[in-house]
């Protein structure tokens, strides 16, 4: 299969290419939706992505300026009502930003290609900018783990590269860059991570290569599954690769929440006020 001419890379997408190149080649090129659901982790794991994405549209309402009250009562579940408290808690914090850029979406051409991005939030104020990103994890991942994702590289590079129009046209200097992954489940520990020219730079190099190496490959291998089994156990598309009938317990999945595919996005149920 060749490769598209102009292909429009995410952190999603490179993050799967990185995790395993058949997932990639399944998900973006040929486009397989979802497969069939059949057994009941899978299902709890669903129910729990579609509730964080719930949650996700839940922050946009507050930060488009409906008022937190009134959106109390669409936490339907016990989990989303931890959640919305939690958040609620932080709220003055984060809209303590003069500029406030909720589901904001930056692109930039990189590598032949484009890579994009659609961010929770990022607040401006005097020349500083700091992303949010709002997670819904079972477990808080480790720093170490959340400091080499693509979102985390692709994110402040791509704020850094095209955000200038949020600045009064002058680029954000990498370095007046904060990216806050903010974990609804342990709001007392978000994670933050600071940015730098060296690491601006490293970021450009990286993402180039990576891009670079998709657009030349030929084949999209499956993954080494090593010993553990555990990126197969996690990955909707097992059966479409002869890797086992039962999910993983979305307890013991570390980026539960990312696993739903911007592909099926759209299907989240929109809020109805
Ligand atoms: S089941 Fe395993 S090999 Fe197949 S796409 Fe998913 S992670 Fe890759």
């Amino acid at each position: 299969m060749d490769f598209p001419a102009l292909f429009t890379f995410s952190q999603s997408s490179l993050q799967d290419y990185a995790d395993c190149a058949r997932r990639f080649q399944l998900r973006y090129l040929e486009r397989l939706t979802w497969p069939a659901i059949e057994t009941e982790p899978t299902l709890e794991n669903e129910r729990r992505q579609k509730a964080g994405q719930f949650f996700h549209r839940m922050a946009q309402q507050a930060l488009v300026g409906i008022p937190l009250d009134k959106l109390d009562g669409l936490a339907g579940s016990p989990e989303l009502a931890k959640w919305w408290q939690n958040f609620s808690a932080e709220y003055p914090n984060i809209t303590r930003a003069a500029k406030l850029y909720p589901e904001l979406t930056l692109s930039a051409p990189l590598g032949g290609h484009r890579l994009t991005a659609k961010f929770d939030l990022v607040a401006v104020s005097e020349g500083k900018a700091v992303i949010y990103d709002w997670k819904t994890y079972h477990h808080r991942p480790r720093n170490e783990t959340l400091s080499i994702r693509w979102q985390t590289r692709a994110y402040r590079w791509l704020l850094a590269e095209a955000g200038k129009h949020l600045n009064d046209g002058k680029n954000f200097a990498p370095e007046d860059i904060e990216m806050v992954y903010w974990f609804a489940e342990f709001p007392d520990q978000p994670a933050r991570f600071a940015y730098n020219a060296g690491q601006f730079e490293r970021d450009q190099a990286g993402l180039e290569k990576i891009i670079e190496e998709i657009g030349a490959a030929r084949d999209y291998p499956k993954v080494d599954e090593g010993q553990t089994g555990r990126t197969c156990r996690f990955c909707a598309y097992r059966s479409y690769c002869a890797r086992g009938d039962l999910a993983g317990d979305w307890r013991e999945a570390e980026f539960a929440d990312d696993a739903l595919p911007e592909i099926l996005l759209d299907q989240v149920a929109e809020i109805e006020l």
